[in-house]
C-alpha cells in the first residue's frame, strides 16, 4: 500500500509516473532496453530528452530568448555555478535572503565576489516574509540579484516578481516550478534540482537568457559553462538520462492534468484547506505572513511541543510519512507538491483535527 507522502524532497511522484516507469524499465518501446542502458547520444535517448525539452518549454511558456539546460550538481551545486558564470567583469552581486537556502547561496558566493545582501525576510520569528522590492537595497553594481522563491524550510514564497531593468534576476525556483504559471521573461536565470516537482535527483534545470551566456569566468567547469553546456544541447558531458526521461513523464503527466493553470487551482485548493485548519485552532500554528505562505511547503509547529512524538507517531500509524520539520526549525512540515493528491491533505488535515480533539 502507497502512503501518503508530505516528504521535502526527494518527494512524492505521481503514481501513473512510477507505474510507466515500471512498465518501460526492462524494455523502453521495443528497443530491448532499458533507458538507463541507452547511450545518451543514440536516436532512442535523443527523441527522450527532445521531448522532454519541449514539453518543459511548452508548461512554462519558456520564450524563445531563454535555453533551457539539464544538468547536475543540484541547487546547492548552482549557488557556485552561477556566481561562476554570471558575474564577467562584476565584483558583486545582491541577495534578497528569506530564508536557509537564499542565506546558503549568499554565503557560497562569497568565494567569487563580495555579496551584498540587499533585503531580508528575517523577523524576530525567524524567517517569515519576502521583502518587496521597495525593500531592497540594491548595490552601485550588481551583476545579477538573486531571490529565492520558495524558500523550502521556512515555507515562504515570493509572489511579486519585480522588474529590474538591465539587472538579471536569478531565482533558485527548485520547491516551486511546474506549481504555477510563471512568467519566465522576467528573470535572468531560473535554476532548480528536479526531486520535487519535477522528478528524481540527479538532475538540475537552468533556464538561462541567451544574452547572459558570455559571462563566465575563465575558472568556471567547462562541463558547467552555460555556453558550452548549451551549445552541445546539454550533451557535452553525459546527462543524467534516466532522471530526465522521469522528468520527461512528469511532464507528459503535468500536460494530462491540463498545465500549470489546472495545478495550481488543485494547489490553491490543498494549500487553502491545510492553512485554514492550522489558523482555526490554538492548537496548531504557522507563523509566515500571510502574502508569503508557500502553497508548497506548509511548516507549523504544536503550541505544546511536547507533543511532537506522539503527534508524528500517529501520524505515521495512518500513512502520513514524512511530516517531521527541518531539524533547524523543529516542528511540524507538509510539503504539499503537485504528485501529493487532494485526498493527502483531506486525511492529514482529519488526522490534525482529531489529533487536537483528543489531547484537548
Ligand atoms: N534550494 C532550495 C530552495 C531547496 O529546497 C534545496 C533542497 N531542498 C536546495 C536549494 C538544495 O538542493 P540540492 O540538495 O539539490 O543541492
Amino acid at each position: 500500500m502507497r502512503v501518503f507522502n508530505f516528504s521535502a524532497g526527494p518527494a512524492a511522484l505521481p503514481e501513473e509516473v512510477l507505474r510507466q516507469a515500471a512498465d518501460e524499465m526492462l524494455d523502453w518501446h521495443g528497443s530491448g532496453m532499458s533507458v538507463m542502458e541507452m547511450s545518451h547520444r543514440g536516436r532512442e535517448f535523443m527523441s527522450i530528452h527532445e521531448e522532454a525539452l519541449l514539453d518543459l518549454r511548452e508548461l512554462l511558456k519558456v520564450p524563445a530568448s531563454h535555453r533551457i539546460l539539464f544538468l547536475q550538481g543540484g541547487g546547492l551545486g548552482e549557488n557556485a555555478i552561477v556566481p561562476m558564470n554570471m558575474l564577467g567583469s562584476h565584483t558583486t552581486a545582491d541577495f534578497v535572503v528569506t530564508g536557509s537556502w537564499s542565506q546558503k547561496t549568499l554565503k557560497e558566493a562569497a568565494k567569487y565576489c563580495t555579496p551584498h545582501m540587499a533585503a531580508t525576510g528575517e523577523t524576530a520569528a525567524g524567517f517569515t516574509r519576502s521583502p518587496a522590492r521597495a525593500e531592497w537595497h540594491l548595490s552601485d553594481n550588481p551583476a545579477y540579484v538573486h531571490l529565492c522563491t520558495n524558500e523550502t524550510i521556512h515555507g515562504v514564497e515570493t509572489f511579486e516578481i519585480p522588474d529590474l531593468g538591465d539587472i538579471p534576476l536569478v531565482a533558485d525556483v527548485s520547491s516551486h516550478v511546474l506549481s504555477r504559471p510563471l512568467d519566465v521573461a522576467k528573470f535572468g536565470v531560473l535554476y532548480g534540482g528536479a526531486q520535487k516537482n519535477i522528478g528524481m535527483a540527479g538532475m538540475t534545470i537552468v533556464i538561462v537568457r541567451e544574452d547572459l551566456l558570455d559571462r563566465a569566468l575563465p575558472i568556471c567547469p567547462s562541463a558547467f559553462e552555460w555556453r558550452t553546456v548549451a551549445e552541445n544541447n546539454s550533451m557535452y558531458n553525459t546527462p543524467p538520462t534516466y532522471a530526465i526521461y522521469i522528468a520527461g513523464l512528469v511532464f507528459k503527466w503535468l500536460k494530462r492534468q491540463g498545465g500549470l493553470e489546472a495545478i495550481e487551482a488543485r494547489n490553491l485548493e490543498k494549500a487553502k484547506l491545510l492553512y485554514e485548519t492550522i489558523d482555526t485552532s490554538d492548537f496548531y500554528i504557522n507563523k509566515v505572513e500571510r502574502a508569503a505562505r508557500s502553497r508548497m511547503n506548509v511548516p507549523f509547529f504544536l503550541a505544546d511541543e511536547s507533543r511532537n512524538e506522539d503527534f508524528l507517531a500517529g501520524a505515521k500509524a495512518r500513512g502520513l510519512m514524512q511530516l517531521k520539520g527541518h531539524k533547524s526549525v523543529g516542528g511540524m512540515r507538509a510539503s504539499i507538491y503537485n504528485a501529493v493528491p487532494l485526498e493527502g491533505v483531506k486525511a492529514l488535515v482529519e488526522y490534525m483535527k482529531e489529533f487536537e480533539q483528543s489531547r484537548a
